[in-house]
């Protein structure tokens, strides 16, 4: 097997023909073309659309459902095989910490295993309807459903669209981020080595405005499944009322850290600082508004900077990196214009000590003490290393401020108050909230946003509702 794809998957093989001329790929940690890849035509769009139809008609939707568990099972088992290979891939190909990645790569293989598990409990009811007789419900599965992907997480979340859909009995096409197609492309062929017929999940690397918007559009498909910006996620929604397809919006975000003066403030500050650098920022759920209590504000800045200036910045294929560089140079020039902004403005900005290496994507992490409410840093989803810390005096006032944004995707509460924490939880708007922890993403759980964070869940048996129809049947009275 060639070490680096460098097209689309289709049909259970790698092809050539039909795509767009090779593109190189930049490293971002060397600033180096390292690789190339081809990007698939739309005459490749839509065979391989066709095709997935085929399959869904002719190998899938009736397969046993045993016989589906059995391919996710060893789809999962080829991940874990391969894990060394793909970490690396995800690493070369966007900056991402090798100890991140490998840990990412585990993560896509615990998902198909959680769906592979779920197959065959995934029940439909016997509903006692007024009539007599026997009324029962069965999940369909959709069909050709489109998997659109952003390039901050590109194989979790990969997995985690395709795996459910795949479970639930349907088919896949599966459009990878334009920056970062790589392991979905690997992902597409292990797949196929595993036992998935051919067909069943295609991989299509490509622009968005061109690969993306023809799936999207394309009547053939059932269900848009995306992860990305909430400014795409709109166009996905306007393309999906066209023809009523399903869709699922998993979308940016701009989410409080609450820490109250009784948390555990050791804790609470060494944990603060990855929950928005880890990534190098470039995480939905940052937890990029940090609310502090007044009186122990000064106390907590203190000990978040002292924990954030050890953080291990650098080379992202050394194990001991948290902190890489950014995707791109364009995502490391958007971040910078938000610092530049809140200096320009006078904010108190303190960049974190780490010497920045001489070549790559690299930002420092860096923190904007007090800015004001009506600050874009304050406000807007920056998706890079940088975190604003203000803090508060009344609990009301600080959740209308906490509230105050069209996002509404995660959260953390820091309080030994258990009543206080449940109370505060229960009023933010946000989708994934978490209390004396940091953690967004169980596998087992539901996942996604409030408001412009999206529409729809991720994870856990949700998303497997998400990639089917509920259909009733009734059967009459027999005498
Ligand atoms: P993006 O919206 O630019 O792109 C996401 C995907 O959509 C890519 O595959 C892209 O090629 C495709 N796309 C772009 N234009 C398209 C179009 N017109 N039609 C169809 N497809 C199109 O997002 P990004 O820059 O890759 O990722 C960053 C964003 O993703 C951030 O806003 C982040 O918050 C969000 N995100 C959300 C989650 C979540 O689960 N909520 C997870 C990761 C990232
Ligand atoms: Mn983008």
């Amino acid at each position: 097997m060639s070490e680096v794809p460098q097209g689309p998957f289709v049909d259970g093989e790698f092809v050539s023909a039909r795509v767009h001329e090779p593109r190189p790929m930049i490293n971002p940690a060397s600033e180096e073309a390292w690789t190339s890849m081809s990007n698939a035509s739309t005459e490749l769009v839509e065979a391989s659309v066709q095709s997935a139809s085929r399959a869904f008609e002719r190998s899938w939707r009736g397969l046993a459902p045993g016989k589906r568990s059995r391919i996710l099972f060893e789809i999962a088992n080829a991940i874990r095989k391969h894990a060394a290979r793909l970490a690396r891939l995800e690493s070369r190909n966007i900056g991402k910490p090798i100890a991140d990645a490998r840990d990412e790569i585990a993560l896509g293989a615990t998902v198909f295993e959680y769906y592979a598990g779920a197959i065959d409990k995934f029940c439909g009811e016997t509903i006692p309807v007024g009539r007599g007789g026997l009324d029962f419900t069965v999940h369909e599965p959709l069909g050709v459903v489109a998997a659109i992907t952003p390039w901050n997480f590109p194989f979790p979340i990969a997995c985690w669209k395709v795996a459910p859909a795949l479970a639930a009995g349907n088919c896949v096409v599966l459009k990878p981020a334009t920056l970062s197609p790589l392991t979905a492309l690997v992902l597409g062929q292990l797949a196929v080595e595993a036992g998935l017929p051919p067909g069943v999940l295609q991989v299509l690397p490509g622009e968005g405005g061109t690969v993306g918007a023809m799936l999207a559009h394309h009547p053939s498909i059932r269900k848009i499944s995306f992860t990305g910006s909430t400014e795409i996620g709109r166009r996905m929604m306007a393309a999906a009322a066209v023809d009523l397809k399903r869709i699922s919006l998993e979308l940016g975000g701009k989410s409080p850290n609450i820490v109250f003066a009784d948390a555990n403030l050791e804790r609470a500050a060494d944990e603060s600082p990855m929950s928005v650098f880890a990534n190098a920022g470039q995480d939905c759920c940052a937890r990029s508004r940090v609310f502090v209590e007044r009186s122990v504000f000064d106390d907590f800045v203190e000990r978040f900077v002292s924990a954030a200036e050890a953080l291990r910045m650098g080379d992202p294929l050394d194990p001991q990196t948290q902190i890489g560089p950014l995707v791109s140079s364009a995502q490391r020039e958007a971040v910078l214009a938000y610092v530049e902004k809140a200096q320009s403005d006078g904010r108190k900005v303190l960049k974190m000590a780490q010497a920045l290496p001489e070549k790559g994507f690299y930002v420092s992490p860096t923190i904007v003490v007090e800015p004001a409410i009506s600050d874009p840093c304050w406000l807007e989803e920056i998706f890079g290393p940088v975190v604003c810390i203000r803090p508060f005096d009344e609990e009301g006032e600080m959740l209308a401020e906490v509230n105050r944004t069209s996002y509404g995707l995660s959260g953390s509460v820091w309080t030994q108050d258990i009543g206080r924490a449940i109370r505060i939880s229960r009023r933010v708007e946000a989708g994934v909230l978490s209390i004396n922890s940091h953690s967004s993403v169980h596998v087992q759980a539901p996942f996604g946003g409030f408001k412009q964070s999206g529409i729809g869940r991720d994870l856990g048996m949700h998303a497997l509702h998400g990639y089917t129809e509920t259909k009733n049947i009734y059967v009459g009275e027999t005498e």
